[in-house]
């Protein structure tokens, strides 16, 4: 586990690296970052919240539930980035603001039931496999348009955009086709200009790779070890 300074200092590096990517100087393009703090506990995440940090995302609704206690405290968004199932729905509203990981019409029903009981409406991002790596979630970039027409089609679901995760490799270099695959599946679906379909948020990137997501148009990156350290194996 690092220490706070750690923290604070990886956390100033990733931003440089950031801007740097988006073009450095006063004029560089915006990128959000969100930090992905999957096993790593809420007084390690709290550092990063107080040194400025404003979203995080987290992979399982377990983790959202037992750092519930410090993290709804704190100035921060919480994001949904993992896999979700469908029995899981009503857990992960109580935590979040934002889904980026849906996948499926299914999932999209279950949250449109579920937030029309709460009376409220939820970002969400659509996942998309740009890889196309069996072990990926996520829909092929050709199903990608179908499912955003279906999506937009429950009204408490706003699409905001697409996250993808992409391929993992030794050789930051081969994930660039995939992150230039999902900029034109935006780009798509932005001409189709569906109803109630924003494509404002093209989520891509993580610490290996964020310059080369954001060099292809990344608008928010996802960054986890970069900033905590190594996170134990599962
Ligand atoms: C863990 C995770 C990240 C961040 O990965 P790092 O390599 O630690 O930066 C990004 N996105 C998702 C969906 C993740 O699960």
């Amino acid at each position: 586990m690092l220490t706070d300074e750690q923290i604070r200092a990886n956390l100033a590096a990733v931003r440089a690296r950031i801007q740097a990517a988006a073009g450095g100087g006063t004029d560089s393009r915006h990128v959000d970052l969100l930090l992905a703090t999957k096993t790593m506990p809420a007084d390690r995440i709290a550092v990063a919240i107080d040194a400025g940090a404003r979203v995080i995302g987290e992979n399982r609704v377990q983790e959202l539930a037992e750092k519930d206690a410090v993290l709804s405290t704190l100035p921060c968004e919480r994001h949904f980035i993992g896999h979700l199932q469908t029995n899981k729905v009503n857990q992960v509203l109580r935590y979040v603001t934002c889904v980026q990981s849906v996948d499926r019409v299914e999932l999209a029903d279950r949250l449109q039931r579920r937030l029309e009981t709460l009376d409220r409406t939820l970002d969400v991002l659509l996942q998309i496999n740009v890889s196309g790596e069996p072990s990926k979630f996520g829909v092929p970039p050709d199903q990608a348009l179908a499912l955003a027409r279906d999506v937009a089609k429950r009204d408490r679901l706003r699409v905001r955009g697409l996250m993808t995760i992409g391929r993992m490799s030794s050789d930051p270099d081969a994930v660039r086709p995939g992150y230039q695959r999902l900029r034109a599946t935006r780009d798509k679906i932005e001409s189709a200009a569906v109803d109630g379909v924003r494509m404002d948020t093209l989520s891509m990137g993580m610490s290996a790779d964020l310059d080369i997501a954001i060099a292809e148009g990344a608008t928010m990156v996802r960054v986890g070890s970069a900033v905590f350290g190594s996170r134990p194996r599962p």
